[in-house]
């Protein structure tokens, strides 16, 4: 899964590939699913066309909750490209899906799924706080975005 920009004061887009095009078109449905073998059963992550696990070439996507847990996270500064810096400074987080602990996806924590990259105040960040997904319209594409459970 690579990403472009369509200009230089917007935020970069996911650019789909053979593999990764479901993803996204689950995504635009408001679902996160993550693909899984359908020969042996276990999720991969990124999507790719052969299992690591077993070697079979049948998947299938399969539903996630959408709940996860923070793993991890970062708050990039500046030198960023334009429309980054206009946000800066914001989070990139690593969620741990509660479905499948070894998956890790990287996103944005938000208040809202229209809300700025910015909208979290860096204080509640927190590892292993809980999260869940919300897909936010951007760019013809539906990109999934992170807010916290309330606790
Ligand atoms: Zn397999």
């Amino acid at each position: 899964m690579t990403t472009t920009s369509t200009a230089a004061d917007e935020l970069l887009l996911p650019v789909p590939d053979e593999d990764g095009a479901p993803f996204w078109e689950y995504a635009a449905q408001g679902e996160l699913r993550v693909q899984a073998c359908a020969a042996c059963g276990r999720l991969r992550f990124p999507p790719r066309p052969c299992c690591p696990h077993c070697r079979s070439f049948d998947s299938e996507w399969r539903r996630m909750s959408g709940r996860g847990r923070i793993w991890s996270y970062v708050r990039p500064h500046p030198p960023l490209l334009p429309a980054y810096a206009a946000q800066a400074p914001y989070n990139v987080i690593l969620v741990e899906l509660a479905d499948a602990p070894h998956i890790r996806l990287a996103g944005n924590l938000v208040t809202s799924a229209d809300a700025p990259l910015d909208s979290v105040d860096p204080a509640r960040l927190r590892i292993g706080a809980r999260v869940h997904v919300v897909f936010t319209e951007t760019g013809g594409m539906a990109v999934p975005r992170w807010i916290l459970e309330k606790s």
